[in-house]
């Protein structure tokens, strides 16, 4: 890690001033993507929430968004986006010892590694700790065996966050390893994307048929996986939920399989990350809709507006949850117990309602949607605008926040039992061994 990152939290210099006068020196559009990468991440600017230890700066959520805007308004490329930057570094950071943090989240924040996420089971979503992929000891390795599904990127990570079974005699909680995976293991290692409704192959089923992880990639205690799973979806949660407070996402895509590495950075920058340039894939602000509602000449439809209205309040209501989990981070006193749950539960309710409104305003075009670039460009061309099939893009989008990173009916049992006391779902599992509870075929 460069001398630079290792003290940049302690000038007391504001830290957007300092990544400004660094931008200065070091943006250049003509780098290649891994290079520029390779800079941002090595001097701490990638994720500057991380600690320094874990090349970053130990910044507040705060000012890393601010270093994140000041990065994008110099019109540098933004620093790589996907599940590493989000999920695997500061869990390695938070779990990892110092070698496994200079091994794995170096690669992460310089744009070297893309990773995904291998939780979900086809018989263990929700039921997460239910999961039956089993690790064997061999040596120094790992010997592991198992079906993974719904891995978000699965087709382009190098590298994999795999929760495996290691003890199957104690209670299923119990018996858990987190590992980090190397995804890239010829014929052992079998990913087969699964088509959506969207015409997109953005996440996969993966067949592990005695794939091999050594031992030394174990993050956290053996048989401690658990916490370190909750971690993992503790950052996942605080990311997603409303206010969560979005990163500027790179168009760029970080890892060796994708190929963007090589690129020009230059040639990425003004290049939004989804197909949607108005709005996030989970749907439009208030403020867009609003615009685009008096466009289509449907400002003073009394029902609209009241929808808009509302979805604004609930995208305030989000903001000040957040800003206020930011202070509770800060000071070290969560004074509104469940607010990553509630932030995770507002933003699907966000995505629905943006849609209905989105659909609302387009009317009956609304029912045609765009599956490929050629249908992409005569859509745009009958109804004389992009809007409609990123309206539609989101619609068909829209179900999955109320699903991934735990589903909205979870969150809120999770608000029932955590933080309202109310009486947990009655079953033996936090007694009986993994080995004899009832289970799926
Ligand atoms: C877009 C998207 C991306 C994803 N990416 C990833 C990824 O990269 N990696 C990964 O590992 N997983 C990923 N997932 C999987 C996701 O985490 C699971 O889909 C989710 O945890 C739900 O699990 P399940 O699909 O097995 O549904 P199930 O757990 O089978 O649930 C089915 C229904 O039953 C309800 N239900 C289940 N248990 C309870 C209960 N105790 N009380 C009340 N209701 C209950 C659920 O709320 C749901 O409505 C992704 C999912 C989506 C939609």
């Amino acid at each position: 890690m460069s001398e630079q990152s290792s003290t940049a939290s302690r000038t007391g210099v504001d830290p957007v001033d300092e990544v400004r006068t660094w931008l200065a020196d070091n943006w250049n559009p003509d780098l290649t993507v891994g290079d520029w990468w390779e800079r941002l991440g090595s001097a701490g600017w990638s994720s500057p929430i991380l600690p320094a230890n874990a090349y970053g700066r130990g910044l507040t959520r705060n000012d890393a968004v601010r270093v994140e805007q000041a990065i994008a308004e110099h019109g540098a490329l933004p620093a790589p986006g996907g599940l590493g930057l989000m999920l695997a570094a500061p869990t390695i950071a938070t779990y990892g010892t110092q070698a496994q943090i200079d091994r794995f989240v170096r690669p992460i924040v310089t744009g070297q590694q893309a990773w995904c996420q291998l939780f979900s089971e086809p018989g263990a979503g929700s039921d997460l700790a239910g999961l039956q992929t089993k690790a064997e000891r061999d040596g120094e390795e790992w010997i592991v065996t198992g079906q993974k599904v719904w891995t978000s990127g699965g087709q382009v990570a190098d590298m994999g966050m795999l929760l495996a079974r290691t003890d199957a005699d104690v209670p299923k909680h119990q018996g858990i390893s987190y590992f980090a995976f190397p995804m890239h293991q010829r014929d052992v290692v079998d990913i087969r994307p699964l088509r959506e409704m969207t015409g997109h192959a953005v996440f996969n089923e993966v067949f592990l048929t005695e794939a091999r992880v050594n031992h030394d990639s174990l993050i956290g205690e053996l048989n401690g996986g658990w916490a370190v799973a909750n971690a993992t979806l503790g950052f996942e949660r605080s990311s997603l939920g409303a206010g969560g407070g979005h990163s500027a996402l790179s168009a760029a895509v970080p890892g060796t399989v994708f190929g963007d590495l090589a690129r020009r950075a230059g040639d990425f920058v003004g290049v939004t990350a989804s197909a949607t340039n108005a709005m996030s894939l989970t749907g439009a602000s208030a403020t867009i809709l609003s615009r685009l509602a008096r466009e289509y000449g449907l400002g003073d439809d009394p029902i609209l507006r009241q929808d808009i209205t509302r979805l604004y309040s609930m995208d305030e209501i989000g903001r000040y949850g957040s800003l206020r989990a930011k202070a509770a981070a800060v000071t070290g006193r969560n004074d509104v117990p469940g607010i990553g749950n509630i932030a995770k539960l507002s933003m699907s309710a966000m995505a629905r309602l943006s849609r209905e409104i989105s659909l609302r305003i387009l009317g009956a075009t609304g029912m045609l949607h765009a599956y490929s670039a050629e249908q992409a460009e005569a859509l745009d061309a009958a109804t004389g605008t992009p809007f409609n099939r990123q309206v539609t893009e989101a619609a068909l989008v829209s179900p999955s926040p109320s699903i991934y990173g735990g589903t909205d009916q979870v969150q809120r049992n999770i608000i029932g039992e955590r933080v309202l006391g109310l009486p947990k779902e009655p079953n033996s599992d936090k007694v009986t061994a993994f080995r004899d509870l009832p289970k799926n075929a």
